[in-house]
């Protein structure tokens, strides 16, 4: 992959920062280079504090397991050739040795021809024997014989000597993780202690003088300092032994002190924030100072993530993440992991990727690689990933994110349909047993919530109506939610089933105007003329909705032709419509009751709208879509909804 090289921009003088951009390729191949091949340091431990650590070295087994030939069931050894002839009609009197071998017995004397050797479960068999006739198939002849009447395998019932593990077998290969079952292994084999790669400590800190730790009070204009969480769990996903360090002000001496402390007795440090345009933004500054050979890559083509730099001082690698956490999390993950992977001494993490279909077109820019977060839903033929928010700042989305996929910087975008490899956050899918895909309404997590409790995990991917509805003819999801105005048949939802769909009633949802309360433009209007009058007063500025949006055809119904200001800020939730107005940048828009009211905001009733589900008939009866459908009827969730300003809906209305 070429590198993309950007001219110095005219205006940024006194900015000595990303006067080179690098491919993400070169960025890492040449943060490798600067860190490999290098000695990675281990240790001794016993085996109750290797759980958890990586093997340095392969383990060959010392002895045998089982050490000799053991018998699996209590019973006799015998020679198989004396009960040739041995049937239900034909009994072999068989006489007894006078011997025991119990567990842990060394046999004495051998089994000859006519005889056999009581033995119990994990006794060693006795020479001469080579196989082992259980009890219950014996019948005693007094207190020196038995009489069988079956035949023996040759071998049956018997362990031979290594057959679970041979003495000179690789047991374990270095850089396995080693949990219970690696401690049962070497256990077997005698072995008390194993040589474990020493986990790098990594120093984390978030940097910047908005950050407050989670549990203080957030003063105004601050923000909690999520990456400092966020890196310091995935450094312990991956083998890393955290040491954070907290957010450091962004004042260059306190930094560069805090730094230095860290790297006297860090294997790696790595902060977040600092890096972008602005004027506090030290840390790279620093670094030039640390070490050599100091920075790497200060600029990588990636979207988002494009302020990471990566640097090398004195052998320790120095990465300083982008501030916002999604971006930190991308960079982390797709940039660092393999790093911080390599110095733990574990294999590449093979088990967090996954294939999976991307079901509608992604467009991306060109000459950067970008990251997209990503819901997983099992479909019908496979899995499918459902992008998420593309802005760099949205922490929420990782609630409903599995991973991110990435795309190619010379790709402008994936087609719909196209298999993707998705890195998942955390190395396991979690395929939901409830997948919802469509309109989001607060009233839902009223109805999921028993299913939540009984262990049922449920999804719910916000795409609006039509994307619901197409999702469910794809057959991606259970059900859609759907609340859909057809001015044809004035009617809602029906009309847009397809086939292999079925409606199932949800609840109603008053629509209205949303004002601040004591606007007296609306105060005490109907919603005609309320938003009549907005329309002749210049000042008054709207907030929209989406294109797909149920609310948007009562919108665009109450505007005609219409295109006031503010029309075109189409948020795409109710409540960010509600937010607008609540916070002056609009003074109208249209939400529902619900949501109005939790805002404390002015309500202009409208129309009641239908929120209902289209039920994919097909998976109808999956016990996750069945508790669903008992939830939605129960009258517990019925009493809830009405709590909270919806009215629950029958057949009827
Ligand atoms: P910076 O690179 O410092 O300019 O940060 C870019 C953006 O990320 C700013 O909005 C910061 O407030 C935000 N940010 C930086 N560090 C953190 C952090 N540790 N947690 C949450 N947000 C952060
Ligand atoms: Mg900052």
């Amino acid at each position: 992959m070429p590198n993309v090289t950007i001219a110095k921009p005219r205006d940024s003088v006194d900015q000595d920062q990303f006067l080179t951009i690098l491919s993400r390729e070169d960025a890492i191949a040449r943060f490798e280079a600067a860190l490999f091949p290098r000695n990675i340091p281990s240790e001794r431990k016993s085996l109750a504090d290797a759980l958890g650590h990586a093997l340095a070295a392969d383990i060959v087994a010392p002895i045998d397991v089982p050490p000799f030939d053991r018998s699996n069931v209590d019973g006799f050894a015998v020679r198989s050739a004396d009960l040739a002839g041995a049937g239900e009609s034909v009994p072999v009197r068989i006489a007894l040795n006078d011997e025991m071998i119990a567990c842990g017995t060394a046999p004495v004397q051998p089994v000859l021809t006519g005889t056999a050797t009581s033995i119990a479960t994990g006794g060693p068999v006795p020479r001469g024997a080579d196989a082992i006739i259980m009890v219950e198939h014996t019948q005693p002849l007094g207190t020196d014989a038995i009489e069988i009447r079956r035949a023996a395998l040759p071998g049956q019932f018997v362990s031979y000597a290594g057959s679970d593990i041979a003495r000179g077998e690789t047991l374990l290969r270095a850089g396995t993780m080693i949990g219970s079952r690696e401690i049962g292994m070497l256990a077997a084999c005698g072995i008390a202690h194993v040589a474990v790669v020493r986990r790098p400590r990594v120093a984390v800190m978030s940097t910047g003088d908005e950050l407050v730790q989670p549990g203080e009070t957030l003063r105004p204009a601050a923000i909690y300092d999520t990456n400092g969480a966020i890196v310091t769990a995935a450094v312990t996903e991956n083998g890393g032994d955290p040491l954070f360090l907290g957010a450091i002000a962004d004042d260059e001496q306190v930094l560069e002190t805090a730094m230095r402390k860290a790297l006297e007795t860090c294997d790696m440090l790595v902060l977040s924030g600092g890096t972008s345009k602005g004027a506090g933004d030290v840390s790279h500054r620093i670094i030039a100072r640390l070490g050599l050979p100091g920075i790497i890559a200060h600029g990588v083509a990636l979207k988002p993530g494009k302020p990471l730099c990566l640097a090398v001082c004195d052998g320790t690698p120095v990465v300083i993440l982008p501030g916002f956490p999604t971006s930190a999390m991308f960079t982390f993950h797709d940039i660092l992991v393999p790093i911080l992977r390599r110095l733990a001494g574990l294999p590449p993490r093979a088990d967090a990727q996954v294939t999976a279909k991307v079901p509608v077109r992604i467009a991306s820019e060109l000459g950067r690689t970008e990251f997209v977060m990503v819901s997983l839903v099992e479909a019908d033929n496979g899995l499918i990933a459902y992008p998420g928010g593309k802005g760099s700042g949205a922490i929420t989305s990782f609630a409903q994110a599995d991973g991110f996929l990435r795309i190619d910087a010379l790709a402008d975008q994936i087609l719909a349909g196209t298999e993707a490899v998705v890195t998942l956050f955390t190395p396991h899918v979690r395929v939901p047993d409830l997948v919802i895909v469509g309109s989001h309404c607060t009233g839902l997590d009223l109805v999921t919530e028993p299913l939540a409790r009984a262990g049922l995990s449920v999804r719910s991917i916000s795409v609006g109506s039509l994307g619901g509805l197409a999702a469910a003819k794809r057959g991606e999801c259970d059900l859609a939610p759907i609340h859909l105005f057809d001015e044809k048949t004035e009617s809602y939802n029906t009309p847009f089933l397809a086939e292999g769909l079925e409606l199932v009633p949800g609840w109603r949802r008053m629509q209205g105007i949303v004002f601040r309360a004591g606007d007296t433009r609306f105060e005490g209007l109907s919603a005609q003329d309320a938003v009549r009058a907005a329309m002749v007063d210049r000042a008054c500025i709207m907030v929209n909705r989406n294109q797909g949006a149920g609310t948007r055809i009562l919108i665009d119904r109450l505007l005609g032709s219409a295109r006031p200001d503010g029309y075109w800020n189409q948020p795409k939730s109710h409540n960010a419509v509600a937010a607008a107005v609540g916070q002056h940048r609009a003074d109208w828009g249209m939400t529902i009751a619900p949501v109005a009211r939790a805002a404390g905001l002015g309500f202009i009733p409208l129309a009641e709208e239908h929120y209902d589900f289209a039920v994919v008939t097909a998976r109808k009866q999956r016990p996750a879509v069945q508790a669903f459908l008992a939830a939605l009827a129960s009258p517990e969730s019925h009493a809830a909804l009405a709590r909270a300003g919806f009215r629950p809906a029958t057949a009827e209305n």
